[in-house]
């Protein structure tokens, strides 16, 4: 790993980190349950959305015997804001009846394991791991992605797999979950998709998009 790639990745810690030095996971949750549903209904929508429909979803399921017990429309119902929600409702469902008969209702700290739950891929274990377990993980979002590629540690076509390898080989491990939460403060915020702010940024010599300048 060439030192310049790992100078210009604290660079961009260090410069992130001046903005957003409390980055931390947005998605309100209380226990391992209601964590992994708010990530699992994350998936192409805002945190903001997902919060205002586990208000009252959490309320009312509260055990993943609720949620067994409760009709796939009921579900459906509770989740009809969000995109994709009839998918998410079905598994859901199909996660919490795996999790209750095959792993004792518990949510282990076992990637293969969550991976294996309908609906859960790697960037929902990641996510789920590094916030419930505080496991080492980067869970590259579209977020991550951008910013890694603009900033020049990633390349824009780079599959998310090749962008958390890549991110893992320039940040200490002790720094994972905390890459992973102030890029996604800066790509949600300050460096946005459409009309990224650079004008303000402190970054613009390194960044490689300088058609947004
Ligand atoms: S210069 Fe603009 S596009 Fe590049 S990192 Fe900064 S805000 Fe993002």
């Amino acid at each position: 790993m060439g030192s310049k790639i790992v100078e210009r990745a604290a660079f961009i810690y260090d410069e992130i980190s001046k903005l957003y030095p409390n980055a931390l996971c947005e998605l309100n949750h209380t226990n391992a349950l209601e964590l992994m549903i708010a990530i699992m209904l994350s998936a192409q929508t805002t945190d903001i959305a997902v919060n205002k429909v586990t208000k009252s979803l959490f309320e009312k399921y509260k055990s993943i015997d609720d949620y067994i017990i409760a009709p796939l429309e009921e579900i459906e119902e509770e989740l009809r804001y969000l995109g994709l929600y009839k998918n998410k409702a079905k598994n859901i469902k199909g996660m919490v009846q795996i999790i209750k008969e095959k792993y004792h209702g518990e949510f282990l700290n076992d990637q293969d394991i969550l991976e294996s739950l309908p609906g859960v891929g790697r960037k929902t274990a990641n996510v789920f791991l590094a916030e419930w377990y505080k496991v080492p993980r980067i869970a590259v979002d579209t977020h991550v992605k951008r910013i890694s590629a603009r900033l020049g540690l990633a390349e824009f076509d780079d599959s998310p797999e090749n962008v958390e390898k890549k991110l893992m080989k320039v940040y200490p491990k002790s720094q994972w979950i905390s890459t992973h939460h102030k890029f996604i403060f800066f790509g949600r915020y300050f460096c946005k998709a459409i009309h990224p702010n650079c004008e303000s940024c402190t970054m613009t010599h390194i960044c490689k998009t300088p058609f947004l300048k």
